[in-house]
């Protein structure tokens, strides 16, 4: 028996069966690439879903998170540490000036905007349809998926759907009952969908005018996926509330909620809480991250997006629709449901990569990929569509 198998039977069980089989067991990783238990190397173009920002074991995230635990592990938020304060000031630059709260997840960052949300006095929400916020019982209940929902209803209550990208609906949903509406900037769960042009500022300013808090979610496309820290601000939007987390840690486990404006100042002490967030670990790990995204490969990741996308628009292949997203998280929309078949397929040939939907393949590689890294995916694809589209 291989190890792999071995240990397939051993996660078999032992783990709650929330993820179904796991695919591979991976044992390594390095830069762009992952080994498994049994030694095969993989082209890693998911990082664990959007995550792994600088890939596998960077040398600058290993050498913050090694020395800051060796320093100062963990002390509560009785009190405080240089490293927290640090990331605190660079994320609340970023989303145009606020106040942050630390968490250790992207739903834990949603559900600390959900809590803000109550304190505006108000309690109606308005969320997108297509939206993922995470598995938590608040982010849950701004989530529209059925299927995750349905078994641990009621939710957390007054919530409304609209349709995602229809600014007119938006407008008809909002008043000055509503405490919050939350938005992704690219909905990424749902099979990388950009909101529409001018969605957003048009969002913005509806909120504005009904007093009600803007909160996007930035979770998957912040911190540099989409080649800007915020995409909601290159866009020239500044939410009352952003989550973020995916990529902040480069996989330790951290997520913020930044506020800015008149939402910066709802929590007051006892309000909310978290043992581990914002421990001195985990945010100098986002630290290493933000220093290295400073350092020009925000210009990378955006130049590199641009490239890819047009690479696969201009395999011109029938099975291929189009392409979609920003940056480095992409959404290759195929004409048939295959998309499954098609990871299953690259994963038998060495290439790490997910289908969020039955006929989307999304590519969110580290963002220290080069275009030569992704040359052989492009050339190999219309070999693997042609095979699962027989
Ligand atoms: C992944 C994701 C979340 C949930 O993050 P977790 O860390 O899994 O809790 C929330 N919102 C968006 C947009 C996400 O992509």
């Amino acid at each position: 028996m291989s190890h792999e198998t071995e240990l397939g039977s051993r996660y078999g069980a032992v783990m709650m069966n929330a993820f179904g089989a796991p695919r591979r067991i991976f044992a390594r990783g390095e830069g762009i690439h992952l080994w498994d238990a049994d030694g095969n190397r993989y082209v890693d173009l998911l990082a664990g879903i959007a995550v792994n920002a600088l890939g596998h074991g960077h040398p600058a995230v290993v050498a913050a998170v090694t020395g800051q635990l060796k320093t100062l592990g963990h002390i509560s938020n009785f009190f405080a540490s240089e490293p927290q304060i640090r990331l605190a000031e660079r994320l609340s630059a970023a989303a145009g000036g606020g106040r942050v709260f630390l968490a250790n997840s992207g739903a834990e960052a949603n559900e600390a905007a959900f809590k803000l949300s109550r304190l505006t006095g108000r309690t109606r929400l308005v969320a997108m349809e297509g939206s993922f916020h995470g598995r938590t019982m608040g982010a849950l209940a701004v989530t529209h998926t059925e299927k995750y929902r349905k078994p641990f209803e009621p939710l957390p209550g007054e919530v409304t759907f609209v349709p995602f990208g229809d600014a007119g609906a938006l407008d008809a949903a909002v008043d000055e009952t509503v405490a919050a509406v939350v938005v992704e900037p690219v909905q990424g769960e749902s099979g990388v969908i950009p909101a529409p042009e001018g969605y957003l500022a048009a969002a913005r300013e509806l909120t504005t005018r009904a007093g009600t808090l803007l909160w996007i979610d930035e979770v998957q496309t912040g911190i540099g996926r989409c080649g800007e820290l915020l995409l909601s601000r290159s866009h020239g939007v500044t939410a009352d509330l952003v989550t973020v987390a995916k990529g902040l840690g480069n996989g330790f486990p951290i997520g913020a909620c930044i506020a800015t404006g008149r939402a910066a100042d709802l929590l007051t002490p006892g309000g909310h809480g978290s043992t581990f967030g914002g421990n001195p670990v985990a945010a100098a790990a986002g630290n290493a991250v933000l220093d290295v995204l400073g350092g020009g490969l925000l210009e990378d990741v955006r130049r590199i997006g641009e490239w890819f996308a047009s690479e696969i628009t201009g395999l011109g292949c029938p099975e291929i629709a189009g392409v979609r997203g920003a940056g480095l998280l992409r959404g290759i929309v195929l004409t048939q449901e295959v998309a499954p078949q098609v990871v299953e397929l690259a994963l038998s040939e060495g290439w790490v990569l997910n289908a969020p939907r039955p006929d989307v393949l999304r590519v969110a590689p580290p963002l220290i990929i080069t275009e030569a890294d992704l040359a052989p995916f492009v050339t190999a694809l219309p070999g693997w569509l042609e095979r699962c589209n027989a």
